[in-house]
């Protein structure tokens, strides 16, 4: 069981941000070993924080972040361990483009990566193995909103107000009733991936930016058969939502319940990572129903968190607070620097 933590600064948006507003600055022993975030106290700006992560990318493409951090974990995922995926930031900072990316090529995120990484090894072991090995890739998706979990498959006028039920089964807990669909390459993942995005922005409208407001679950079942033996293990891509309207002042009542329960579970979401990081014997993944349908830190399972940070000024209260989300198992530092803006 193992967590690693790194950031991603996503860079200058074009024609909105420009390079005077930067406040964020990244260090490491080389241009592409980078494991430091600095950025000023608001209230005093000569006064620079610094966190470190287990890595920092400062304007990578989307390639880069993913053969570094998430194609090693493709192994471990074929040798049975659970990875777990994460995209935590304030809207727009590039959670989405990380995850799911751009339509090109090269903008493709996390996501349709690591499934075509799955495939391509499936194919590969099925080949080597002259076919005694076979590999299925089953996925669901599924949607958590104020604690309650939403089948993306199924259209938002056909659930269940009350959402699918859970239930504990051997240390590991259960959506009962979530859709489990086959999928057979890349293809077809995305036609299944696309048409569930479409429930979860359709009720968006409805319920008021209810996307963001939700965390997005994506989970793909690894299944290897060879004769009597199989090996089970789980991909899962977490999309977060933001915490950033927590802040709001004109939360109405429905705001309040959403923030409660995304403080909430991002609260112990947090716990959860410091805990695992520190190997600490009790994770308290039994308190959100996140943590819990995730058996994080449960089972012996890897956690990449992956922190999306704006690199301006109009986000520095944010960017902070993300900073200190990710990096509360580490002692900040604070430097004084002269001559700083
Ligand atoms: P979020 O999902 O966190 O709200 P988005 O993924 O929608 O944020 O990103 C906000 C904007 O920034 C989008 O226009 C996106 O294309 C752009 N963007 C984010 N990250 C990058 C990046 N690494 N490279 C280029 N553009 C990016």
């Amino acid at each position: 069981m193992s967590v690693r933590v790194v950031a991603r600064i996503r860079p200058l948006l074009k024609n909105t941000e420009i390079e005077k507003d930067r406040i964020i600055e990244t260090y490491g022993e080389a241009s592409d070993n980078k494991t430091t975030v600095r950025i000023p106290n608001p209230k005093v700006p000569a006064e620079l924080y610094s966190f470190h992560f287990n890595s920092v990318y400062d304007d990578a493409t989307q390639a880069e972040l993913y053969d570094r951090e998430i194609s090693p974990q493709v192994r471990h995922l074929f040798k049975g361990f659970d990875v777990t995926i994460f995209a935590y930031g304030v809207t727009g900072t590039g959670k989405t483009y990380t995850m799911r990316g751009g339509k090109s090529l090269a903008d493709r995120g996390v996501i349709p990566r690591l499934l075509s990484s799955i495939y391509r090894r499936a194919r590969k072991i099925e080949k080597d193995t002259d076919g005694e090995t076979q590999v299925e890739v089953r996925m669901s998706y599924y949607e958590i909103y104020n604690d309650k979990v939403y089948d993306l498959f199924e259209p938002p006028e056909q659930r269940t107000p009350a959402g699918l039920p859970i239930y504990d089964n051997r240390g590991k807990t259960v959506v009962v009733g979530l859709t489990e669909r086959p999928c057979t390459s890349l293809k077809e993942f995305e036609q299944l991936y696309d048409q569930a995005n479409v429930n979860r922005s359709t009720s968006a409208t409805k319920l008021n930016a209810h996307s963001s407001r939700s965390h997005a679950i994506l989970r793909v079942k690894v299944i290897q058969t060879t004769g009597d033996e199989v090996r089970i293990s789980t991909a899962s891509a977490i999309d977060l939502a933001g915490s950033e309207d927590n802040r709001r002042t004109d939360n109405n009542k429905e705001r309040l319940v959403e923030s409660a329960s995304i403080n909430k579970s991002l609260f112990v979401l947090a716990q959860c990572v410091e805990a695992i990081s520190k190997k600490q014997a009790r994770i308290p993944y039994r308190e959100s129903k996140m943590t819990r349908i995730l058996s994080l830190g449960q089972n012996n399972g890897l956690t990449v968190m992956i922190l999306n940070l704006a690199p301006v000024r109009s986000y520095h209260l944010d960017t902070l607070s993300s900073l200190n989300f990710a990096n509360r198992t580490k002692k900040i530092e604070v430097n004084e620097v002269e001559n700083q803006p």
